[in-house]
């Protein structure tokens, strides 16, 4: 992503110029959702949530000094704080009721897609929804873009620690949007990294793995 924008500048339009995440990517003419990853990033709390911004004062200076750059690349050094800053960090509820709302009536009527047949193609269809891939790379990022089991950084895949099916039983989902409305489903500290051979290798006894991952997962919080 070869975007950018200061924090200031950002908090800026949205708390001042009162726009919303997508009236601020036309103004500066970016494709959507990129402006989602700069507030999560920037752990910039959604203003219906809190009163973050509030009474905060934009000195006409602040405002005249605001530039946007959209050409500023990313150093090794940027790269890493920003892979750094996702460690831990879940997703607003903003940013996934957002996410969530395009989906919403999409499929009315769309029952029981995990038992009934169409099985991978509803699988399919959701790991192609912008929250599964927000999800993923929220893993990724946190675990550094390598296999907690053996460390590879190749081919990967991310990995629900509870097993996907498991929640999809536990929380008796059944429509599309049960599923894009599961919190416990989109959890980041439910995932994470695997290379595709350690995936296949623990098929079938993922239970196995729960507590060992979760303890994984657990480390890397506390040492934030
Ligand atoms: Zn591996």
């Amino acid at each position: 992503m070869s975007f950018f924008i200061s924090k200031e500048d950002l908090e800026y339009l949205y708390f001042v110029e009162n726009l919303s995440y997508s009236k601020i990517e036309k103004k500066l003419n970016l494709n959507r959702g990129v402006i989602y990853h700069w507030f999560k990033k920037y752990e910039i709390k959604p203003r219906n949530y809190s009163d973050a911004g509030k009474g905060r004062k934009f000195t006409d200076e602040h405002k005249k000094k605001i530039s946007f750059s959209n050409s500023k690349p990313h150093t090794e050094e940027r790269k890493k704080n920003i892979s750094n800053s996702h460690l831990g960090k879940n997703l607003t509820d903003e940013h996934k009721d957002k996410i969530r709302s395009k989906f919403i009536g999409l499929r009315p009527g769309f029952k029981h897609p995990m038992w009934k047949g169409g099985r991978s193609t509803f699988r399919n269809r959701l790991q192609q929804s912008s929250l599964y891939k927000e999800w993923r790379k929220s893993i990724y990022d946190r675990d550094l873009y390598k296999c907690q089991i053996c460390n590879s950084g190749g081919k990967l895949n991310s990995h629900h620690i509870i097993k996907f099916s498991k929640i999809v039983e536990d929380y008796n989902l059944l429509k599309y949007e049960d599923y894009i409305m599961c919190n416990f489903l989109w959890d980041i500290d439910n995932g994470i990294t695997l290379c595709e051979k350690c995936h296949h290798s623990i098929k079938g006894i993922e239970e196995k793995f729960e507590e060992k991952f979760k303890s994984i997962i657990y480390e890397k919080k506390k040492n934030v």
